[in-house]
């Protein structure tokens, strides 16, 4: 590992993806902020997930005037969770910090989290969205739902209602460029390494240009990436739904052998003999195809993942790296 002494204090990542109008109002906001906190010995990582509007350019530009501004672009738009993972992966600081450009996640409260690393002993702060005023209120109750599922099926303390947003240490950050996921949720594996845990509950703004670049596909991936990675709850999910067909399947069949040996028979009034059961017996075999489905969608799931590993691709292409 190299020597702590010559890093710089602390490094934060920033993922762009078409954000040139945001770049020049956060680096206004961040660097007062960095230079105040580390006495000037900071590094902003900005990681160009193949922007296609004037991100790259403004980048660059930025490390020429001052190399502490540092650029790596991706060969085409890997997505935001490989963006921010090769910005982990070739972060050289102290403490490392993730924050988007967007000014969603506020400056001011980086540097609480810092401190909170730096100089409370924690060796992982991150940033806990309280209230958000950021999306519609279908979406925010979709994200506190799937953040509970999170919590309840994952082998591991995940952190409740936090994103990429959060700063940790060098222990960390060694212990998560050692693994060599290719499909990593930085989030989850941010609590996954363990070590001293802690948050920091802040209010989310809204996007201050632009949209979102999650549309409801994107959410899903990342929201099942998250799943299969970390809980294989769902495949026994899916042993359970199979069991539980299995036993409904043996009670009918008790219940038409009862009525066949005793006609009169009746449940709850509805005489099962009496009846065609033409409905019954679709809906019961659409219900069975649909649970047969579901599971195998669910091993489907797992499987995708199990392909990624086996391929061994890099998480994203680099392109090009600043010195
Ligand atoms: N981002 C990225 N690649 C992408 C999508 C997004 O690097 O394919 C960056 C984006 O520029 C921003 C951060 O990831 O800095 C979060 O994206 P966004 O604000 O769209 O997500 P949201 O805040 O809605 O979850
Ligand atoms: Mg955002």
């Amino acid at each position: 590992m190299s020597d702590v002494k010559s890093l710089p204090k602390f490094c934060v990542v920033i993922p762009c993806y078409n954000e040139q109008e945001s770049i020049p109002v956060l680096v206004e906001k961040l660097t007062p902020q960095l230079e105040k906190v580390t006495n000037g010995s900071w590094q902003i990582l900005f990681v160009d997930d193949g922007s296609s509007d004037a991100t790259a350019q403004m980048i660059w530009d930025l490390h020429r005037k001052d190399a502490r501004y540092q650029c790596i672009r991706l060969s085409r738009n890997f997505g935001h969770q490989p963006a921010v993972w090769t910005g982990i992966q070739n972060a050289k600081a102290e403490c490392i910090g993730v924050i988007d450009c967007d000014l969603q996640d506020p400056p001011d409260v980086l540097v609480e989290l810092y401190q909170k690393v730096s100089q409370e002993g924690f060796d992982v702060c991150a940033g806990v969205r309280g209230k958000r005023e950021d999306s519609p209120l279908w979406l925010r109750f979709a994200y506190k739902l799937f953040y509970r599922i999170m919590s309840w099926t994952a082998e591991h303390d995940y952190t409740l209602d936090s994103g990429d947003f959060c700063v940790f240490n060098q222990r960390v950050h060694a212990a998560l460029c050692r693994l060599s996921e290719a499909t990593p949720v930085h989030r989850g594996l941010r609590s996954w390494v363990g070590f001293k845990q802690s948050t920091f509950t802040y209010q989310r703004p809204p996007r201050l240009y632009g949209q979102s670049k999650y549309n409801l596909t994107r959410l899903v991936i990342l929201a099942t990436n998250n799943l299969v990675n970390f809980s294989t709850a769902p495949l026994r999910l899916a042993t359970l739904v199979g069991l539980l067909m299995g036993v409904t399947t043996l009670f009918s069949a008790g219940l038409f052998l009862f009525n066949r040996l005793f006609p009169s028979f009746s449940l709850l009034g509805y005489h099962i003999g009496a009846n065609p059961g033409i409905a019954t017996l679709v809906l019961y075999l659409s219900f069975i195809s649909s649970a047969l489905f579901f599971c195998l969608g669910i091993i489907g799931e797992y499987l995708a993942v199990v392909i990624k590993e086996v391929k061994k691709r890099p998480v994203a292409v680099i392109a090009e790296m600043s010195e």
